[in-house]
């Protein structure tokens, strides 16, 4: 019989596999309490810097270039936009509605000079940068104060957008 300890025997642990969780409350604060509010009504709020104009979506309350509240009126924006950049997904991750492999975008929406990361349903051979795309929103039934009232965004028949349009955010 060996008088070892177990950690002797077999070496030291290098690998522990356990599952992690961590619950936490959101405080939203205003600006991301007035986005969400709109998101249950439909619609896509963004907030213009009053320094140089750009219109933040989604808005943090502030500008992170200037350092100012963004607090003058909400600027409704169209839930059409233009793929700026994308990533094709092909490991599984829960909550998406897509089949892999997927595609996940960043989308300038029509009237916001900042990008919106969310999931394009396409095939991935078609997505391009430039392409057109519309927010698939839930029935509206489902909506409730939050981001996920979009499913995903979808092609649409336009041409695509100039590269000038949305060379910024690449
Ligand atoms: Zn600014």
């Amino acid at each position: 019989m060996s008088d070892k300890k177990p950690e002797e025997k077999e070496g030291p642990v290098q690998v522990l596999q356990t599952p992690v969780r961590l619950e936490y409350v959101f405080s939203a604060g205003q600006s991301a309490s007035r986005l969400l509010g709109a998101m249950a009504k439909g619609k896509l709020l963004g907030q213009r810097c009053p320094v140089d104009g750009r219109v933040y979506f989604p808005s943090r309350g502030s500008c992170p270039q200037h350092g100012v509240p963004l607090d003058g009126a909400p600027v409704e924006l169209a839930d059409k936009g233009t793929v700026a950049t994308y990533s094709i997904v092909r490991i599984p991750i829960e909550k998406v509605p897509l089949e892999l492999p997927y595609v996940t975008v960043q989308v300038v929406l029509d009237g916001a000079d900042t990008v919106l990361m969310h999931l394009l349903k396409c095939d991935v051979d078609k997505v391009h940068m430039g392409m057109r795309v519309q927010a698939k929103w839930k029935p509206r039934e489902e909506w409730t104060s939050s981001v996920e009232n979009i499913l995903y965004f979808e092609p649409i028949d336009e041409p695509d957008a100039p590269y000038d349009s949305f060379k910024e955010h690449i």
